[in-house]
């Protein structure tokens, strides 16, 4: 259906039974698949014709939730892969070889900084970082002659900045190169980033898709909207034939849509095997049966907090976009009209001693090392994750010793707040 309204594609999308065929998406738990002929298998193998021959390059059950993910986001392809990690290396790899550059802005995930600025510098993948608040001049100086891309999340993990879309991509393609952003906050149902201009986009659908803690996942969209062959000279894996697929040239053959997912499918996903387990993809997809529903409430519960956090007198500052006095609360009405995350971090007054003593009263929100969960947790970064910093350190890299994060589950608010209310009480 067109212009079908994204509550109904995250219930139905990607999956239209035919006649007495399963209402729920069948789980093909199979590696492989078999064929009546070796021309049939050969024709596979040279990407002549499409369908299944190994669950380590495509999987029906897979290929599915991929579907949904794809409507949802607006896209015209899409692949899953066994985390977010992979799908942020595999977006970047896709088009960046040893000896090119990247764009990226300082304000991302710290699993995604470490990917990118520690391993795959050691091939010769090199990042600039900028200031997601930078100016335009600013971004504009950031690029090098050897610049392929230009990454950033849309409300980024665990600093809460939200991005300005429009201005990284404008950059982003008077360079000629694409904008990847990494929507896992926002989930497309608040955002979606490819009517603000991005091209390519990447999940963890460990986070809010899944939403209960089940799977490990992730998840890239194509908008199909850059011209790879506009600027060939800067993308020879997607415009030149490519040796190891009998000198198929991606662009011409898949187009403009299906060129970028092709190519990542058939090299990227071949060669280093980052597949999701099609029972993955099944849970994944319950999980964005409910996105929609459970979304609202995350962020409900998440502004009822923060404006209780930012009335008490215990606390020191609270960090939330959904808040007026928020730095990014007019961008985030912009870009995220019906909310933003489910994500607040605050600061408890009396530094790390108040912090930690503070968690350990809590009794219905759980200290966990995850967000984006139907549960409420919280996590102290500088006792558990940064913990190997100096004070000096976590003040650096905007972590400081006072802070608290908070993920927003999806119980009743107020549950929440009584929750915050009785540990702060203890201090
Ligand atoms: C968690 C997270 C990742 C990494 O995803 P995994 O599924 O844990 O590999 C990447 N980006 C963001 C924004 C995240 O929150």
């Amino acid at each position: 259906m067109k212009n079908q309204r994204i509550e109904t594609t995250c219930v139905q999308g990607g999956y239209t039974p035919g006649n007495g065929e399963p209402r729920q998406i069948p789980i093909v738990q199979s590696t492989t698949f078999k064929y009546s002929t070796s021309e049939d298998m050969g024709k596979l193998f040279d990407l002549e014709a499409s369908g299944y021959f190994y669950s380590r390059l495509q999987n029906p059950t897979c290929d599915t939730v991929a579907a949904k993910i794809c409507a949802l986001e607006g896209g015209s392809a899409a692949m899953l892969l066994s985390s977010g990690q992979a799908a942020n290396f595999f977006a970047i790899f896709n088009i960046a070889n040893c000896g090119d550059h990247v764009v990226c802005s300082t304000s991302i995930y710290g699993g995604t900084f470490n990917l990118f600025a520690v391993t795959m510098k050691k091939m010769g993948i090199s990042f600039t970082f900028i200031d997601p608040d930078c100016t335009e001049e600013e971004l504009n100086a950031a690029f090098q002659e050897n610049t392929k891309a230009v990454f950033g999340e849309t409300v980024a993990n665990p600093a809460l900045t939200v991005l300005d879309i429009e201005k990284f991509a404008k950059a982003a393609h008077a360079h000629g190169v694409p904008l990847i952003i990494d929507n896992t906050f926002a989930t497309p149902v608040n955002c979606r980033p490819f009517e603000f201009g991005a091209d390519i986009v990447t999940h963890s659908t460990t986070k809010y898709m899944d939403g209960h803690g089940v799977a490990v996942g992730g998840c890239i969209v194509d908008s199909g909207n850059f011209d790879w062959m506009a600027h060939k000279e800067k993308f020879p894996g997607l415009c030149t034939p490519d040796a190891s697929y009998h000198g198929i040239t991606y662009a011409e053959k898949f187009g403009q849509g299906g060129a970028y997912i092709t190519k990542a499918t058939a090299q990227l996903m071949r060669d280093f095997g980052s597949t999701q387990s099609p029972q993955s993809a099944f849970y994944l997809n319950l999980g964005l049966e409910s996105l929609h529903v459970r979304m609202e409430r995350h962020c409900l519960n998440a502004q009822k907090v923060a404006e209780y956090l930012e009335q008490n007198d215990k606390i020191a500052w609270v960090n939330y976009p959904g808040l007026t006095s928020n730095k990014y609360y007019a961008l985030a009405q912009k870009q995220m009209p019906k909310g933003t995350c489910g994500v607040v971090s605050f600061g408890v007054k009396g530094g790390r001693k108040a912090a930690e003593k503070f968690m350990k009263e809590l009794k219905v929100i759980a200290i966990e090392t995850h967000v984006a969960d139907a549960r409420s947790c919280c996590l102290h970064p500088a006792s558990a994750t940064h913990r190997q910093m100096s004070e000096e350190e976590l003040i650096a890299a905007g972590v400081p010793g006072d802070l608290v994060r908070l993920s927003c589950g999806i119980e009743n608010y107020q549950d929440l707040i009584d929750d915050i209310e009785q540990a702060l009480s203890s201090l």
